[in-house]
């Protein structure tokens, strides 16, 4: 994958050696001779990752790194600094200003490709959360990644060596952060799967196979997110950057100095909080524009989506496809005598019911006021008469908690049809409909299946 690389040095002929690098991978790359020509251009070029010469007149790569980072628009593209200072103190700095990578001059190819390439996923994952997040809500997010903290976190250290680990317990002081040391992998998956950590440290090659662990941690689909710190020696380049394609968020040589593992640990931490409060955002967008807010249902808007779907589906796969229609009986009754929040609290029990006694992939939806929706895939008519069968008894058999001491009795009825080769989404609700009506006219609390064609429907239960 290549991507957008803008080059910031204020002497030419480095511009040109890092952008012939790049290009010869083709890489797309935009030079600036300044901080302040660099923020213009990130707006204008919206680059993809930032190589950040440190000293510069004017306004020093430090400097610009800080504002880049506190832009809302352009904060979450990462910027590497490019820098012929080798001192802990200025990497730490430059750790601070909240810059995501080193490379010291002169610049190594290996080197160069690599952390470009890891930073330009990163970015594109971003970008992508960014995206979702600003097509689904109006909302957005706000705030910069330099407004989130990286303390208070939970690390992870495993099969670390105990200099190493004295290292870690330092930091976590630091950075009030709490520490488990494990030497068992799989113990350590089942932290960051029951989401307790927010880092993970490990050894590149250690009794534990540093490497392995890192792409096992990146195949599970509830580690895959976790910043994964390799920690190896100065002859281990090799497999440090092999840890960096496998997916590992950051390296750190030995002997680690506290402050710079400070740093970087915090650093990481604040990228994995900004990453997951976007996927939040996310999550609630979509939700928003999907669900019910009262019962957690699907709203109508996706019912429409998805129930044309899952017909399409049916179709191709020759599966039938059922659908039932459900309608509270006398309901108004509930929010006349016991008050609207007994209604709804009567609407959300419905709901848990009609989930209780479906499939994990039946679509259900609140389709208006009382009035919901089962469609159930790859069930023919049988199938779904006794699901409705089901779901009506499960209504009728007990009783509603509306809060205080009173329950309540409540039926419902249901109108069941399945889709044949003729229907279309639109003549499938009409026969569930008119299935539903009969069940309301014919004494309620039943289900009644729809007939096949303009004749009348047929009656299954009650
Ligand atoms: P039937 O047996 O014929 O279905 O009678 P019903 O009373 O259930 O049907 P009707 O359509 O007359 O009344 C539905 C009521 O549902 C009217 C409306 O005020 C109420 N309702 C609709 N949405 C909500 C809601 O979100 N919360 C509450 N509490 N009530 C709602
Ligand atoms: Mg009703
Ligand atoms: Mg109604």
């Amino acid at each position: 994958m290549t991507g957008r690389v803008l080059v910031v040095d204020d002497i030419p002929i480095n511009q040109r050696l890092l952008a012939a690098r790049l290009t010869a991978e083709y890489y797309e790359v935009r030079c600036a001779g300044s901080g302040a020509e660099a923020l213009e251009m990130m707006e204008s070029e919206q680059p993809d990752v930032v190589l950040l010469d440190v000293m510069m007149p004017g306004m020093t790569g430090f400097e610009v790194c800080e504002k880049i980072k506190e832009s809302p628009s352009f904060g979450h593209v990462p910027v590497v600094m490019v820098t012929a200072l080798d001192s802990i103190e200025d990497r730490v700095r430059g750790l601070e200003a909240g810059a995501d990578e080193f490379l010291s001059k002169p610049v190594n190819d290996v080197a160069l490709l690599t952390r470009v390439r890891a930073l330009t996923r990163l970015k594109r994952i971003l970008d992508e959360l960014k995206l979702r997040e600003a097509t689904e809500g109006e909302l957005g997010i706000k705030d910069s990644i330099a407004e989130v903290s990286g303390d208070e976190a939970t690390w992870v250290a495993i099969d670390l060596p105990a200099s190493d680990i004295e290292a870690m317990e330092d930091a976590a002081r630091i950075c009030r952060s709490r520490l488990i040391i494990t030497a068992d992998q799989d113990e350590a998956a089942q932290i960051i799967a029951a989401g307790d950590a927010e880092l993970v440290a490990l050894e590149v090659s250690g009794p534990v196979d540093g490497l392995r662990v890192c792409s096992q941690l990146r195949a599970r689909p509830d580690t895959r997110h976790v910043p994964i710190l390799l920690i190896g020696d100065s002859w281990e380049t090799e497999a440090l950057y092999k840890g960096m394609e496998l997916g590992a968020s950051d390296y750190a040589f030995r002997p680690v100095d506290h402050a710079e593992m400070v740093a970087r640990i915090r650093l990481q931490v604040k990228r994995h909080r900004f990453h997951e409060r976007l996927r939040d955002q996310h999550r609630q967008n979509r939700d928003m524009a999907t669900r019910d807010p009262l019962t957690g249902a699907f709203n109508r808007r996706y019912f429409n989506d998805h129930f044309a779907r899952l017909l399409r589906h049916g179709d191709e796969h020759n599966q039938p496809v059922s659908l039932i229609l459900a309608d509270i009986d006398r309901f108004k009754s509930v929010n006349d005598t016991h008050g609207h929040p007994a209604g709804d609290a009567v609407l959300k029990d419905f709901v848990v019911r009609l989930g209780i006694c479906t499939r994990a992939t039946d679509l259900i939806a609140r389709l208006g006021g009382e009035e919901f929706a089962v469609v159930a895939p790859d069930a023919e008519e049988g199938i779904a008469s006794r699901i409705a069968e089901r779901l009506r008894a499960s209504i009728a058999d007990e009783t509603f908690d509306i809060g205080g001491e009173t329950q309540l009795k409540m039926t419902s009825s249901f109108g069941v049809a399945t889709a044949t080769a003729n229907d279309s989404m639109e003549t499938l609700l009409a026969r569930a409909d008119a299935a539903l009506y009969q069940a309301k006219t014919s004494g309620r609390n039943q289900v009644v299946f729809a007939a096949e064609s303009e004749d009348e429907p047929d009656q299954v239960s009650a």
